[in-house]
């Protein structure tokens, strides 16, 4: 059950000087960071991380946002999404992330929690989205700009496990033990 997950701190959480107060809230739970660095991405690159089987997936989850905020539109998902995924690439582009690894017990759950709903207006207070982001993905889209939610964590085993070969070099992560490590044995 101990699993590692892939956590980026998206350029408006760097630009904002929120790296250190994000990276305490997953120390302070006592999830360990095996890995971490700065990293300015190009868009071949987050297209690898963000792939356009997404368009679909969030044109489709815009659609229902949009009609929860009566918002009317005679665009289809796939065109919605579409300009989603280019706001997304313009977005995760414009500035370095911060990349990395953390592990613990039920690593991606937890971490998913500590981050909060995907659009920030629906994140419950406490959490990082919720705390920090004074948006909704619906608002950014109808603005036409990338939603700025500040971090990405994987959302689940499968995807953490090929998100971390993604951006991490196996060199590049780190087998270390910590004063944790003695209440989770
Ligand atoms: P999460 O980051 O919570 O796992 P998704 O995997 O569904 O969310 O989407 C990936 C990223 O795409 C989000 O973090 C966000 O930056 C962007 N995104 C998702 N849905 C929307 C949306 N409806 N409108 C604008 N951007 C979106
Ligand atoms: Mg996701």
């Amino acid at each position: 059950m101990i699993e590692r997950s892939l956590v980026l701190l998206k350029p408006d959480a760097v630009q904002r000087g929120l790296i250190g107060e994000i990276i305490a809230r997953f120390e302070r739970t006592g999830l360990k960071i095996v890995g971490l660095k700065m990293v300015w991405i190009n868009k071949d690159f987050a297209i690898k991380h963000y792939p356009e089987t997404l368009i679909p997936i969030v044109g489709k989850k815009t659609l229902d946002d949009w009609k929860e905020m009566g918002i009317e539109t005679d665009k289809t998902a796939e065109q919605l999404g579409a300009q989603i995924h280019k706001d997304l690439l313009e977005f995760t582009t414009e500035a370095p992330i911060v990349a990395m690894v953390l592990e613990g017990v039920h690593a991606v759950l937890i971490i998913r929690k500590i981050v909060g709903h995907t659009s920030p207006h629906k994140a419950e207070p406490g959490t990082i989205r919720g705390d920090y982001s004074p948006i909704s993905m619906g608002y950014a889209t109808q603005r036409g700009f990338g939603g700025r939610n500040l971090i990405h964590a994987s959302g689940n085993v499968k995807e953490a496990e090929h998100e971390i070969a993604l951006w991490f070099k196996p060199g590049e992560l780190f087998k270390y033990s910590s004063v944790h490590d003695a209440h989770v044995q």
